[in-house]
């Protein structure tokens, strides 16, 4: 059993970003404070690319 296996519908993130969590490719980090930016160039931190 995987536990990673819950429907798209229940999977915020995915509503969010039209992918799962794991899905997203991380690149860059943030100048700002360190964490790795997503693919869509935005940090937790709030600051963009
Ligand atoms: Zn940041």
């Amino acid at each position: 059993m995987a536990d990673e296996e819950f429907p798209k519908e229940d999977d915020t993130h995915y509503q969010i970003y039209g992918k799962r969590a794991w899905e997203v490719e991380y690149g860059e980090k943030c100048e700002k404070c360190g964490k790795r930016i997503d693919e869509f160039g935005f940090c937790a931190c709030g600051s963009a690319g």
